[in-house]
């Protein structure tokens, strides 16, 4: 593929995969978009903070060679088009990027730019580690008992975009036919003349893979417990599908390396809750990951209560996001949480700032680019380059440490020092030498 306004730097090479194995050349060519507002003070910082990881990790035997692709703002007024074809073109052809957060365009065309590239790249699994830097203020008593990593949906559910709002005549064909084929259903609409109306997509093969990658990344980074979260008391045929197929999965797919709480149920009704117990007591012990489910709205509570009990958590797209903002909340919230959307079968992945693009901060070299540094975090460890990546999670760790941090930090923590966006990605490099 040839570009016209992207630059191909020269000397890089392209990241590929073969047979589901990431192939990681030592230049590797990364795309990245650095966002709107705020969005260009936090990749400046980040950049310098990642340059400086990899040189430290591998002595210049392994360099990132950045390309700038446009997206948002800077595109729309650069090459009138706020997400370039060529950009689609460049994750898709370089496998792995990262981008800043982008303004959403208000009215016409794109709902949300995020959106249309998880589309156009099948980014199907939505990952949110959260964790806690010592230091940090929080609203909780023990933020230190989070440590949790979030699979969301993020193809379907509600936010597949199946909508129809009331008085249109979209509206009014999809009541007609549903009063004709399913009146029971219909009858079932309160107040029918005046109803928006939504549908919920929950397939199989969706569920299925994002449950698979999650499993597989529990096992592979060692992890206690895999939660599927959902409502299927309520949506029994999505939520509830959701919780079934998730456990068919780990079942026929992972076998003797999980224990499942479908398991626990069927021996319970054979031979009793406390052989059940037994069975589930001796399958953790021999070091089986155990996969267990829990209903939407009481892990809301669970997660603050009992933290500990969450490790990997397995959920649909719209619990997926409530859950993991509300939990970013308990280890420092937003200015902090970083995130992948990832095809763990094509391989593609963009890593990116949660938050959005703050625009009353923009250019003020003020707010904590903490995001889209442990983003980029995300994205050495999913490239295989953990050394550069624990030098940077070194690097946070010591700066919020040392009360070294940005406005945002600075307002709830006593006795810190208020840092600019730069020169908190300076205090990160410095201690990545403590
Ligand atoms: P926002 O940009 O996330 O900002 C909301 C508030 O969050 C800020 O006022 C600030 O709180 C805090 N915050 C955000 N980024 C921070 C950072 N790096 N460091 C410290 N604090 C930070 O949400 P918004 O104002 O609702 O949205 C603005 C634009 O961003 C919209 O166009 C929206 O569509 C877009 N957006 C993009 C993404 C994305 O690209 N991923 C995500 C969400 C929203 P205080 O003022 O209290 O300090």
């Amino acid at each position: 593929m040839s570009y016209t306004i992207v630059k191909v730097p020269q000397g890089g090479e392209k990241i590929s995969i073969q047979n589901g194995d990431l192939q990681v050349p030592q230049h590797p060519i990364i795309p990245f978009v650095e966002g709107d507002g705020t969005g260009r003070d936090i990749w400046r910082a980040s950049k310098r903070v990642f340059d400086a990881a990899i040189q430290k990790a591998y002595q210049g035997a392994r360099q990132v060679q950045w390309m700038e692709v446009y997206a948002g703002e800077k595109a729309y007024t650069s090459f009138h088009s706020w997400l370039p074809d060529e950009t689609v073109q460049a994750f898709r052809e370089f496998l792995v990027g990262i981008k800043g957060p982008l303004t959403t365009p208000i009215g016409g065309g794109i709902r949300s730019l995020n959106v249309a590239l998880r589309k156009a790249l099948d980014l199907y699994v939505c990952q949110r580690p959260v964790r806690y830097f010592n230091g940090v203020p929080s609203p909780v008593k023990n933020p230190e008992y989070v440590d949790m990593v979030v699979f969301r949906e993020n193809t379907e559910d509600i936010y597949a975009g199946i909508e129809f709002e009331d008085g249109t005549p979209e509206s009014k064909r999809f009541k007609d036919l549903l009063q004709e084929h399913f009146p029971a259903e219909y009858k079932k609409i309160r107040f029918p003349a005046t109803t928006g109306l939504g549908i919920k997509p929950v397939s199989k093969e969706g569920t299925t893979r994002l449950v698979r990658a999650a499993i597989h990344w529990a096992l592979e980074n060692k992890r206690r417990s895999v939660t599927l979260v959902h409502k299927g008391n309520i949506m029994k045929y999505t939520e509830g599908s959701f919780r079934n197929w998730g456990y068919e999965v780990a079942e026929a797919e992972f076998g003797d390396r999980v224990y499942t709480w479908a398991q626990w149920e069927k021996t319970r009704e054979q031979a009793g809750e406390e052989t059940a117990n037994q069975e589930q007591d001796t399958a953790l012990k021999d070091g089986k990951l155990l996969i267990k489910d829990v209903i939407a709205d009481i892990v809301f509570q669970q997660t603050i209560t009992r933290a500990r009990e969450f490790d990997v958590i397995a959920t649909m797209n719209l619990n997926g996001d409530y859950l993991s903002d509300a939990l970013a909340a308990q280890v420092g919230g937003i200015g902090i949480a970083p995130g992948g959307n990832i095809n763990y079968t094509s391989g593609h992945a963009v890593f990116e700032a949660t938050h959005g693009t703050a625009p009353k901060y923009a250019d003020k070299d003020m707010v904590n680019p903490g995001s889209v540094i442990l983003s980029g975090e995300m994205m050495f460890r999913y490239m295989g380059w953990n050394k550069a990546a624990d030098l940077i999670i070194k690097g946070m760790e010591g700066a919020i440490a040392a009360k070294t941090v940005t406005y945002d930090f600075h307002r709830l923590m006593e006795d810190a020092t208020k840092l600019k966006c730069s020169e908190f990605g300076e205090a990160v490099i410095q201690h990545m030498d403590d």
